[in-house]
Protein backbone atom coordinates (compact mmCIF):
# COMPACT_ATOMS: atom_id res chain seq x y z
CA UNK A 1 0.00 0.00 0.00
CA UNK A 2 1.72 3.23 -1.01
CA UNK A 3 2.47 6.08 1.53
CA UNK A 4 0.66 8.10 -0.64
CA UNK A 5 -2.39 6.31 -0.29
CA UNK A 6 -5.74 7.82 1.27
CA UNK A 7 -7.05 6.40 4.43
CA UNK A 8 -10.41 6.95 5.76
CA UNK A 9 -10.32 7.41 9.54
CA UNK A 10 -13.45 7.38 11.53
CA UNK A 11 -13.24 8.15 15.35
CA UNK A 12 -10.85 10.28 16.83
CA UNK A 13 -11.16 10.12 20.39
CA UNK A 14 -8.46 9.06 23.11
CA UNK A 15 -7.11 6.31 20.94
CA UNK A 16 -8.63 7.39 17.44
CA UNK A 17 -6.42 11.05 17.37
CA UNK A 18 -3.08 9.73 18.13
CA UNK A 19 -3.50 6.51 15.96
CA UNK A 20 -4.31 9.27 12.67
CA UNK A 21 -1.74 11.53 13.91
CA UNK A 22 0.87 8.38 13.61
CA UNK A 23 -0.63 7.93 9.79
CA UNK A 24 -0.41 11.28 8.79
CA UNK A 25 3.55 11.36 10.06
CA UNK A 26 4.17 8.42 8.00
CA UNK A 27 2.89 9.90 5.27
CA UNK A 28 -0.59 8.40 4.55
CA UNK A 29 -3.14 10.86 3.36
CA UNK A 30 -6.50 10.89 5.87
CA UNK A 31 -9.94 11.53 5.49
CA UNK A 32 -11.33 12.01 9.09
CA UNK A 33 -14.56 11.71 10.30
CA UNK A 34 -15.97 11.74 13.90
CA UNK A 35 -19.65 12.90 15.04
CA UNK A 36 -18.07 15.23 17.16
CA UNK A 37 -16.86 18.08 14.87
CA UNK A 38 -13.98 19.51 17.70
CA UNK A 39 -12.47 15.86 17.24
CA UNK A 40 -11.98 15.75 13.49
CA UNK A 41 -11.03 20.09 13.55
CA UNK A 42 -7.23 19.53 14.56
CA UNK A 43 -6.63 17.19 11.71
CA UNK A 44 -7.69 19.83 9.39
CA UNK A 45 -4.67 22.05 10.55
CA UNK A 46 -2.61 18.82 9.91
CA UNK A 47 -3.22 18.59 6.34
CA UNK A 48 -5.84 15.77 6.35
CA UNK A 49 -9.32 16.44 4.87
CA UNK A 50 -12.45 16.46 6.41
CA UNK A 51 -15.49 14.62 5.53
CA UNK A 52 -18.96 15.40 5.92
CA UNK A 53 -20.25 11.38 6.66
CA UNK A 54 -19.45 7.62 7.62
CA UNK A 55 -19.50 6.98 4.06
CA UNK A 56 -18.01 10.12 2.62
CA UNK A 57 -14.66 9.23 4.63
CA UNK A 58 -14.21 6.31 2.35
CA UNK A 59 -14.08 8.47 -0.85
CA UNK A 60 -11.23 8.33 -2.62
CA UNK A 61 -9.79 5.84 0.24
CA UNK A 62 -7.98 2.68 -0.61
CA UNK A 63 -8.53 1.93 3.37
CA UNK A 64 -10.78 2.82 5.84
CA UNK A 65 -10.29 2.37 9.73
CA UNK A 66 -12.69 2.72 12.41
CA UNK A 67 -12.30 3.20 16.23
CA UNK A 68 -15.99 3.30 17.83
CA UNK A 69 -16.59 3.17 21.28
CA UNK A 70 -18.93 -0.38 21.09
CA UNK A 71 -20.83 -2.27 18.60
CA UNK A 72 -23.52 -0.13 18.45
CA UNK A 73 -21.82 2.54 17.14
CA UNK A 74 -20.26 0.58 14.50
CA UNK A 75 -22.72 -1.27 12.77
CA UNK A 76 -24.02 2.53 12.83
CA UNK A 77 -20.98 3.31 10.80
CA UNK A 78 -20.94 0.62 8.86
CA UNK A 79 -24.50 -0.45 8.18
CA UNK A 80 -26.77 2.86 9.04
CA UNK A 81 -28.06 5.64 7.10
CA UNK A 82 -25.13 7.50 5.37
CA UNK A 83 -22.60 4.26 6.42
CA UNK A 84 -20.10 2.94 4.61
CA UNK A 85 -21.38 0.09 3.45
CA UNK A 86 -23.56 1.61 1.04
CA UNK A 87 -20.37 3.32 -1.09
CA UNK A 88 -18.02 0.60 -0.41
CA UNK A 89 -16.12 -0.98 -3.53
CA UNK A 90 -14.44 -4.39 -3.80
CA UNK A 91 -10.68 -2.87 -4.22
CA UNK A 92 -11.22 -1.27 -0.86
CA UNK A 93 -10.54 -2.46 2.32
CA UNK A 94 -12.49 -1.96 5.67
CA UNK A 95 -10.35 -2.26 8.95
CA UNK A 96 -12.73 -2.00 12.39
CA UNK A 97 -9.99 -1.53 15.41
CA UNK A 98 -13.02 -0.66 18.04
CA UNK A 99 -13.18 -3.01 20.61
CA UNK A 100 -16.56 -5.11 19.90
CA UNK A 101 -18.82 -8.06 19.85
CA UNK A 102 -17.28 -11.10 18.01
CA UNK A 103 -20.70 -12.21 16.73
CA UNK A 104 -21.71 -8.55 15.51
CA UNK A 105 -18.71 -8.03 13.81
CA UNK A 106 -19.14 -11.84 11.86
CA UNK A 107 -22.82 -10.39 10.68
CA UNK A 108 -20.70 -7.46 9.47
CA UNK A 109 -18.21 -8.53 8.12
CA UNK A 110 -20.19 -11.37 6.35
CA UNK A 111 -22.45 -8.24 4.52
CA UNK A 112 -19.26 -6.66 3.49
CA UNK A 113 -18.03 -10.11 2.16
CA UNK A 114 -21.23 -11.19 0.07
CA UNK A 115 -20.32 -7.21 -1.83
CA UNK A 116 -16.28 -8.54 -1.91
CA UNK A 117 -15.23 -5.97 0.05
CA UNK A 118 -12.39 -6.83 2.67
CA UNK A 119 -12.99 -6.99 6.22
CA UNK A 120 -10.72 -6.56 8.97
CA UNK A 121 -11.51 -6.78 12.47
CA UNK A 122 -8.14 -5.41 14.21
CA UNK A 123 -8.65 -4.33 18.19
CA UNK A 124 -5.52 -3.19 20.20
CA UNK A 125 -4.35 -3.38 23.52
CA UNK A 126 -1.55 -1.02 25.17
CA UNK A 127 -3.69 2.04 25.79
CA UNK A 128 -3.35 5.56 24.87
CA UNK A 129 0.53 5.42 25.68
CA UNK A 130 0.98 2.54 23.12
CA UNK A 131 -1.48 4.31 20.43
CA UNK A 132 0.70 7.56 20.77
CA UNK A 133 3.98 5.59 20.34
CA UNK A 134 2.90 3.81 17.52
CA UNK A 135 3.23 0.32 19.90
CA UNK A 136 0.07 -1.36 20.42
CA UNK A 137 -0.29 -4.87 20.11
CA UNK A 138 -3.06 -5.66 17.15
CA UNK A 139 -4.71 -8.60 17.23
CA UNK A 140 -6.69 -9.60 13.89
CA UNK A 141 -9.36 -11.50 12.49
CA UNK A 142 -10.50 -11.70 8.66
CA UNK A 143 -8.87 -12.92 5.21
CA UNK A 144 -5.33 -14.00 5.67
CA UNK A 145 -4.67 -11.87 2.39
CA UNK A 146 -6.54 -9.22 3.18
CA UNK A 147 -4.51 -9.01 6.28
CA UNK A 148 -1.40 -8.98 4.37
CA UNK A 149 -2.28 -6.04 2.12
CA UNK A 150 -3.07 -4.05 4.91
CA UNK A 151 0.09 -5.13 7.36
CA UNK A 152 1.90 -1.80 6.31
CA UNK A 153 -0.24 0.42 7.51
CA UNK A 154 -1.04 -1.78 10.38
CA UNK A 155 2.60 -1.83 11.37
CA UNK A 156 3.10 2.18 11.70
CA UNK A 157 0.10 1.88 14.40
CA UNK A 158 1.85 -1.43 16.43
CA UNK A 159 4.68 -2.98 17.77
CA UNK A 160 2.90 -6.11 17.49
CA UNK A 161 0.54 -7.14 14.49
CA UNK A 162 -0.73 -10.55 14.89
CA UNK A 163 -3.01 -12.64 12.06
CA UNK A 164 -5.32 -14.58 14.63
CA UNK A 165 -7.79 -16.34 12.38
CA UNK A 166 -10.76 -15.96 10.72
CA UNK A 167 -13.54 -13.01 10.87
CA UNK A 168 -13.97 -11.61 14.51
CA UNK A 169 -10.51 -14.05 15.40
CA UNK A 170 -9.06 -10.35 16.79
CA UNK A 171 -12.16 -9.49 18.66
CA UNK A 172 -12.18 -13.22 20.28
CA UNK A 173 -8.29 -12.81 21.12
CA UNK A 174 -9.11 -9.04 22.60
CA UNK A 175 -11.83 -10.27 24.85
CA UNK A 176 -9.25 -12.71 26.36
CA UNK A 177 -6.62 -10.14 26.57
CA UNK A 178 -9.34 -7.94 28.42
CA UNK A 179 -9.90 -10.94 31.40
CA UNK A 180 -6.27 -10.75 32.28
CA UNK A 181 -6.01 -6.92 31.65
CA UNK A 182 -9.24 -6.89 34.67
CA UNK A 183 -8.02 -9.65 36.74
CA UNK A 184 -4.65 -8.24 36.79
CA UNK A 185 -5.19 -4.75 37.62
CA UNK A 186 -7.90 -6.42 40.64
CA UNK A 187 -4.87 -8.42 41.80
CA UNK A 188 -2.71 -4.95 41.73
CA UNK A 189 -5.51 -3.55 43.71
CA UNK A 190 -6.17 -6.23 46.02
CA UNK A 191 -1.93 -6.82 47.09
CA UNK A 192 -1.51 -2.87 47.29
CA UNK A 193 -4.41 -2.78 49.97
CA UNK A 194 -3.11 -5.32 52.16
CA UNK A 195 0.15 -4.06 52.08
CA UNK A 196 -0.99 -0.57 53.24
CA UNK A 197 -3.61 -1.92 56.04
CA UNK A 198 -0.28 -3.81 57.19
CA UNK A 199 2.32 -0.69 57.02
CA UNK A 200 4.13 -0.64 53.73
CA UNK A 201 5.30 1.84 51.78
CA UNK A 202 3.45 1.64 47.94
CA UNK A 203 6.21 2.42 45.89
CA UNK A 204 9.13 0.34 47.52
CA UNK A 205 6.06 -2.56 47.02
CA UNK A 206 5.42 -1.72 43.36
CA UNK A 207 9.87 -1.84 42.93
CA UNK A 208 10.24 -5.23 44.67
CA UNK A 209 7.43 -6.85 42.54
CA UNK A 210 8.29 -5.41 39.40
CA UNK A 211 11.54 -6.80 39.78
CA UNK A 212 9.79 -10.44 40.56
CA UNK A 213 7.50 -12.97 38.81
CA UNK A 214 4.24 -10.40 40.12
CA UNK A 215 6.02 -7.90 37.46
CA UNK A 216 2.87 -6.60 34.75
CA UNK A 217 2.01 -3.65 32.39
CA UNK A 218 -0.57 -3.26 34.48
CA UNK A 219 1.70 -3.05 38.14
CA UNK A 220 4.28 -0.77 36.09
CA UNK A 221 2.11 1.69 34.62
CA UNK A 222 -0.98 1.81 36.66
CA UNK A 223 0.34 0.49 39.95
CA UNK A 224 2.53 3.92 39.43
CA UNK A 225 -1.08 5.94 38.84
CA UNK A 226 -2.35 4.42 41.95
CA UNK A 227 0.43 5.55 44.16
CA UNK A 228 0.53 9.24 42.76
CA UNK A 229 -3.43 9.11 43.43
CA UNK A 230 -3.85 10.02 39.46
CA UNK A 231 -7.06 8.16 38.45
CA UNK A 232 -7.26 9.95 35.19
CA UNK A 233 -8.74 7.90 32.16
CA UNK A 234 -6.38 6.14 30.07
CA UNK A 235 -8.57 3.29 29.93
CA UNK A 236 -12.25 4.47 31.24
CA UNK A 237 -14.08 2.10 34.13
CA UNK A 238 -17.01 2.59 31.21
CA UNK A 239 -14.84 0.45 28.82
CA UNK A 240 -13.66 -2.38 30.39
CA UNK A 241 -16.93 -3.13 31.49
CA UNK A 242 -18.30 -3.00 28.25
CA UNK A 243 -15.36 -5.07 27.01
CA UNK A 244 -15.96 -7.55 30.54
CA UNK A 245 -19.69 -7.83 29.28
CA UNK A 246 -18.67 -8.74 25.66
CA UNK A 247 -16.77 -11.09 27.42
CA UNK A 248 -19.26 -12.09 29.02
CA UNK A 249 -21.71 -12.63 26.49
CA UNK A 250 -19.59 -14.74 24.38
CA UNK A 251 -18.65 -17.17 27.29
CA UNK A 252 -22.52 -17.39 28.05
CA UNK A 253 -22.90 -18.56 24.57
CA UNK A 254 -19.93 -20.69 24.11
CA UNK A 255 -21.30 -22.08 27.45
CA UNK A 256 -17.66 -21.48 29.38
CA UNK A 257 -17.77 -20.34 32.80
CA UNK A 258 -15.87 -17.24 33.83
CA UNK A 259 -15.63 -16.85 37.39
CA UNK A 260 -12.94 -14.53 37.69
CA UNK A 261 -13.80 -13.11 35.16
CA UNK A 262 -17.64 -12.33 36.60
CA UNK A 263 -16.13 -11.76 40.20
CA UNK A 264 -13.95 -8.19 38.78
CA UNK A 265 -16.70 -7.11 36.85
CA UNK A 266 -19.03 -6.93 39.70
CA UNK A 267 -15.90 -5.00 41.39
CA UNK A 268 -16.25 -2.84 38.34
CA UNK A 269 -19.64 -2.61 38.44
CA UNK A 270 -19.37 -0.95 42.27
CA UNK A 271 -16.54 1.29 41.14
CA UNK A 272 -19.10 2.78 38.60
CA UNK A 273 -21.92 3.22 40.87
CA UNK A 274 -19.81 5.18 42.84
CA UNK A 275 -18.98 7.67 39.89
CA UNK A 276 -15.97 6.24 38.54
CA UNK A 277 -17.56 5.29 35.46
CA UNK A 278 -14.96 8.20 33.16
CA UNK A 279 -11.63 7.52 35.82
CA UNK A 280 -9.12 5.00 34.63
CA UNK A 281 -9.64 1.30 36.03
CA UNK A 282 -6.41 2.23 38.41
CA UNK A 283 -10.06 3.79 40.23
CA UNK A 284 -10.83 -0.18 40.81
CA UNK A 285 -8.27 0.38 44.37
CA UNK A 286 -10.87 2.44 45.56
CA UNK A 287 -13.35 -0.41 46.02
CA UNK A 288 -10.81 -1.75 47.66
CA UNK A 289 -10.14 1.15 50.13
CA UNK A 290 -13.90 1.10 50.94
CA UNK A 291 -14.02 -2.43 51.34
CA UNK A 292 -10.89 -2.62 53.93
CA UNK A 293 -11.98 0.50 55.37
CA UNK A 294 -15.46 -1.19 55.80
CA UNK A 295 -13.53 -4.36 57.38
CA UNK A 296 -11.54 -1.85 59.79
CA UNK A 297 -14.55 -0.53 61.29
CA UNK A 298 -15.94 -3.97 62.26
CA UNK A 299 -15.35 -4.68 65.44
CA UNK A 300 -12.82 -7.60 65.65
CA UNK A 301 -11.30 -7.34 62.21
P1 LIG B 1 -13.47 7.44 22.79
O1 LIG B 1 -14.84 7.46 23.33
O2 LIG B 1 -12.43 8.32 23.38
O3 LIG B 1 -13.52 7.77 21.20
C1 LIG B 1 -14.52 7.31 20.35
C2 LIG B 1 -14.76 8.38 19.28
O4 LIG B 1 -15.76 7.88 18.37
C3 LIG B 1 -15.32 9.69 19.85
O5 LIG B 1 -14.55 10.78 19.37
C4 LIG B 1 -16.77 9.75 19.32
O6 LIG B 1 -17.22 11.06 19.07
C5 LIG B 1 -16.63 8.94 18.04
N1 LIG B 1 -17.91 8.37 17.60
C6 LIG B 1 -18.81 7.69 18.34
N2 LIG B 1 -19.86 7.30 17.56
C7 LIG B 1 -19.57 7.74 16.31
C8 LIG B 1 -20.26 7.65 15.07
N3 LIG B 1 -21.45 7.03 14.96
N4 LIG B 1 -19.69 8.23 13.98
C9 LIG B 1 -18.49 8.86 14.08
N5 LIG B 1 -17.80 8.99 15.23
C10 LIG B 1 -18.34 8.43 16.33
O7 LIG B 1 -13.01 5.91 22.83
P2 LIG B 1 -11.51 5.34 22.82
O8 LIG B 1 -10.98 5.32 24.22
O9 LIG B 1 -10.73 6.02 21.74
O10 LIG B 1 -11.81 3.80 22.45
C11 LIG B 1 -12.15 3.43 21.13
C12 LIG B 1 -12.15 1.91 21.07
O11 LIG B 1 -10.84 1.42 21.38
C13 LIG B 1 -13.11 1.24 22.08
O12 LIG B 1 -13.72 0.14 21.51
C14 LIG B 1 -12.19 0.85 23.22
O13 LIG B 1 -12.70 -0.27 23.96
C15 LIG B 1 -10.92 0.50 22.48
N6 LIG B 1 -9.69 0.65 23.25
C16 LIG B 1 -9.50 1.74 24.07
C17 LIG B 1 -8.31 1.85 24.81
C18 LIG B 1 -8.06 3.05 25.71
O14 LIG B 1 -7.09 3.00 26.49
N7 LIG B 1 -8.88 4.09 25.66
C19 LIG B 1 -7.34 0.86 24.72
C20 LIG B 1 -7.53 -0.22 23.86
C21 LIG B 1 -8.72 -0.31 23.13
Amino acid sequence: MAKSSTIGFIGLGTMGSPMARNLMKAGYRLRVYDLDRAAALPFLQLGATLAESSADALHGASTLITMLPDSPHVEQVMLGENGVFHSAATEQTIIDMSTISPKVTRGIAAQFAARGVQYLDAPVSGGEQGARDGRLSIMVGGDEGAFRASREILEVLGKSVTYVGGAGSGQVAKLCNQIVCAMNIQAVCEAYTLGRKMGLDLGVLREVMLAGAASSWMLDVLGKKIIDGDMEAGFRIDLQLKDLRLALEAAFEEGVPLPGGGLVTNLYLDARAHGEGTNGHQALYRVYERLSDAARAQPGT
